[in-house]
């Protein structure tokens, strides 16, 4: 195929091709020669060059040796400004000719240059590092001082809690203990408490019962008084009747023939007006009893009552003195003294 493809292109295409070979090779040789430049050239600074007129004249290179023709031309070094073949002489340094000697020289004294320019760098980069080395160990050492000083202080800040710590336990022991001491008492004041609300109670309950014989007492009195009202009343009219009876016993004894024409029923009248007063005490100590039915003390007070009532009632019959009822007063109080002890 690419035979036949051959034979079919015309001249015309064939001669652009070989145009465009060529070139691409001009070109290539062109970019080699400026690489190669460019390896070869040495740029150095404050380099001085020798003026074409110092350059000297020699019939032989004086690196190889070699004599000068027509072909083999003569060049100089713009450094040393000896004479030298082109073979020896196409180096540069900052684009100006120099022979391999003057190249050696130069590139050696800037390899030597660039190396103690590192070598320097070196040495400052090495006592940079020291000081920062020696600045690290100081901090380090401050900051091992610190750590130091920071777990001294731990320790104590460390053995101060420990002792807090110890006391406040005791503390709290003793306050658990007060609480177990406090929660007892607590108890027992409960306990009291309950048992004084219960005395409270019986004592309230004995309250009741004993306002409950007061009021007793009090209509008792009452009647009693009522009863020694009637029975004073009754001695004003015993002592009328009596005065009556006394004038009527001198009119007798100065005039005895009036005797027949006065008629005495008052002493009639009295006996009933007693018989009837009985009965009224009677129904009054039937109440008593109903009232103080139920307790023993209530029941010695009627007792107490009824025996009295019993000393009266002789007194009442032969009732002449006006100082009996305030005795059976006098009577009441004490009896009435004597139960308010017994509350
Ligand atoms: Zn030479
Ligand atoms: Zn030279």
């Amino acid at each position: 195929m690419s035979s036949n493809k051959y034979i079919e292109q015309s001249p015309e295409i064939q001669n652009q091709r070989n145009s465009i070979r060529h070139s691409s090779l001009n070109q290539s040789v062109h970019e080699f020669s400026a690489y190669k430049e460019k390896m070869q050239d040495l740029m150095l600074p404050n380099v001085e060059f020798i003026e074409p007129q110092d350059f000297k004249k020699q019939n032989e290179c004086i690196v190889c040796a070699i004599e000068f023709t027509q072909t083999n031309r003569q060049h100089h070094c713009r450094m040393c400004g000896s004479s030298c073949c082109g073979q020896c002489s196409y180096k540069t340094i900052n684009k100006n000719r120099v022979c391999d000697i003057c190249y050696m020289k130069a590139s050696q004294l800037a390899a030597e240059k660039k190396r103690n320019k590192f070598i320097q760098s070196l040495k400052d980069s090495a006592k940079k590092l020291k000081r920062h080395i020696e600045q690290a160990e100081r901090r380090k050492q401050e900051l091992q001082n610190e750590r130091d000083a920071q777990q001294d202080k731990s320790q104590i800040d460390l053995r101060v809690l420990e002792k807090e710590t110890e006391d406040y336990r005791l503390k709290y022991s003793q306050k658990t203990q007060d609480k177990c001491q406090y929660e007892q008492q607590v108890l027992d004041l409960k306990l009291k408490m309950s048992e004084l609300n219960t005395l409270k109670e019986q004592i309230h309950l004995e309250c009741q019962e004993k306002e409950q014989e007061i009021r007793a007492y009090d209509t008792n009195l009452y009647l009693r008084e009522q009863e020694l009202n009637d029975k004073k009343t009754q001695l004003q009219r015993l002592k009328q009747q009596k005065e009556e009876l006394e004038n009527m016993s001198n009119k007798i004894e100065q005039n005895p023939e009036i005797i027949e024409e006065i008629i005495i029923p008052e002493p009639v009248q009295m006996l009933q007006q007693e018989k009837k007063q009985q009965e009224m005490y009677n129904t009054n100590i039937d109440i008593e009893e109903i009232m103080f039915g139920n307790t023993n003390g209530s029941k010695e007070s009627s007792t107490l009552i009824k025996t009295e009532q019993a000393q009266q009632q002789p007194q009442k019959q032969n009732s002449t003195k006006p100082s009996q009822p305030k005795q059976n007063k006098d009577e009441d109080d004490d009896e009435e003294k004597y139960k308010c002890n017994i509350f």
